[in-house]
Order: C-alpha cells, then structure tokens, then sequence
C-alpha cells in the first residue's frame, strides 16, 4: 500500500501549520514548527509570500490530505464521495475522513499518532464490532466499537498512549471506556466538533474548477 514515507516535520514546515503526524512530540517544544517555521530546503525562508487563490486553495487541500496520511488519488475519491452524499459537501468529506478506522484509533487514545495507528491496524491488532480489521481505512460508523483484540491489549504503545487519552484533546461523538480498553463511534459529528483547523471550502472550490 503506497505511502508518504519521508521526513513528517518537512511537512508541518512546508505547510506552516501543526498536523501533529509525530505523537507526543508534537505537544513538546522539540516540535519542529516551535523551532523553524518557515518552509524547508535552501531557500525556505526565502520562499515568496504571494498568494494566489489557486495556491490557497493547494495548499489547504494539502494540509487535509497530509493530516489524515492519504495520497492524491485516495483523497479525490473521498471528495468524489462526498460530493455524492446529501449535505454539504465539505462536512461530508470531513466525515468521511474522522470515520477512517486509523483516525478512530488515533483519537481513541489507542495510538499516540495516525501513523501508529494505521501500523497496529496494518498489523492485526485491532476489531471493530469484535471482528477483526487491519484496512486503516475501513469507514467506522456510528455505533461501531473499536478495541484493540485480546491478545494486543497489553501491548506497551497502547497502554503507554492510553495512559495519555484526554491529554490530546477529545471529541464529542467518540467515547472511551479507558479501564475495559474500548471506543465507540456515538453519532455523526457536525462540523463545529471536528477540530481539524482548515477551511474546507476551499478544498470544495479547488476541485469544483
Ligand atoms: Fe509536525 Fe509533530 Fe513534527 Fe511538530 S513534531 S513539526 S507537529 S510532525
């Protein structure tokens, strides 16, 4: 399965912007946004700071997709969905990408980052509804649960990371029995609840050219 695999902060940097793709150090001062906010490579802090519309639009469209670790092809589909479904399009492709079962895992306090998320996934170490499922992108829907299987449980990643559930912020339409080890997706959450600091609008504009 094609991935990005190179350096997490180079993205942060390029974008300006926090996407917390590293864990617990996002949340400490060895962040690399805290250190040297400007864009990477040789001429980063020389970079022009002019702005067109189609570059706004770019790069929040970036942002999204480097938030949520999904590459180009992936990310249009998504779009394409949620172009298709009632409602507004934005908040559905928010949706869409907040029910990916890496993202769930991340936000139940199981993994201290997608990306860790999405290798334990990878690696058989989590159901959803007691079943298991190792695609990180499988659509979680409300009312689902989400738990690491039995024999994962005591893995020293998720005890250490749920250890630090609530620490990272929580979200209203997930909750988390952190002693039985278990989350549940509880309702479709609306766009105010999502805290993902991007105007999606733009997004929706740069693919409706
Ligand atoms: Fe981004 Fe986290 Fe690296 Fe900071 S530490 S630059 S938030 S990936």
């Amino acid at each position: 399965m094609a991935r990005y695999t190179g350096p997490a902060c180079k993205l942060c940097r390029r974008e300006g912007t926090k996407l917390f793709l590293k864990g617990d150090r996002c949340h400490s001062d060895r962040c690399a946004i805290e250190k040297r906010n400007y864009p990477p490579g040789e001429h980063g802090q020389a970079r022009s700071n002019r702005r067109s519309n189609y570059r706004v639009q770019l790069r929040e469209k970036q942002k999204l997709r480097r938030m949520y670790m999904i590459l180009e092809k992936q990310f249009r589909n998504y779009f394409i969905r949620a172009a298709q479904m009632k409602g507004i399009t934005g908040e559905n492709l928010l949706r869409l990408l907040e029910g990916r079962l890496d993202n769930m895992v991340f936000r139940m306090g199981f993994a201290p980052s997608r990306a860790t998320a999405r290798q334990l996934i990878l690696h058989n170490h989590f159901e959803v509804n007691g079943r298991r499922v190792n695609i990180p992108s499988y659509q979680v829907l409300p009312g689902d649960r989400v738990s690491p299987r039995e024999k994962s449980s005591s893995l020293l990643v998720i005890e250490e990371s749920l250890k630090g559930y609530g620490s990272r912020g929580t979200v209203p339409y997930i909750s988390v029995d952190v002693a039985k080890k278990e989350g549940t997706y509880t309702e479709l959450p609306t766009r105010d609840v999502i805290p993902v600091p991007i105007e999606e609008n733009l997004i929706v504009e740069l693919y409706s050219k």
